[in-house]
């Protein structure tokens, strides 16, 4: 029988500067969809995210981090254009 003291630790970071690596987005039971046609790329959505999982592509348009979202839906709520909806995380 295996004791606590013989399971791996987990959710640490041994390596400083290495967050990134872990896909924190695996917890999220929503995720955020775009609606690019409404979106003006006022940024926004950016500022908002506490996980940092929003980026822009080349083009101007937000870019979502699917490994980092935890589905909060805080982008949601504060895109004044309604850009952004939460639906079921199926994946
Ligand atoms: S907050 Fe909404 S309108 Fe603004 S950049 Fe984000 S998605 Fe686009
Ligand atoms: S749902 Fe939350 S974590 Fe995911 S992109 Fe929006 S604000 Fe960031």
């Amino acid at each position: 029988m295996l004791s606590w003291k013989d399971i791996p630790m987990g959710a640490i970071v041994q390596t400083p500067g290495s967050a990134k690596e872990y896909r924190t987005g695996d917890w999220r039971s929503q995720r955020p969809v775009w609606d690019l046609s409404k979106c003006i790329k006022c940024g926004l959505c950016y500022i908002y995210c506490p996980d940092a999982s929003i980026g822009w592509k080349d083009d101007g348009y937000p870019q979502w981090d699917e490994f980092h979202c935890k589905g909060c839906g805080i982008c949601a709520t504060e895109c004044w254009t309604k850009a952004i909806n939460l639906v079921e995380e199926t994946e």
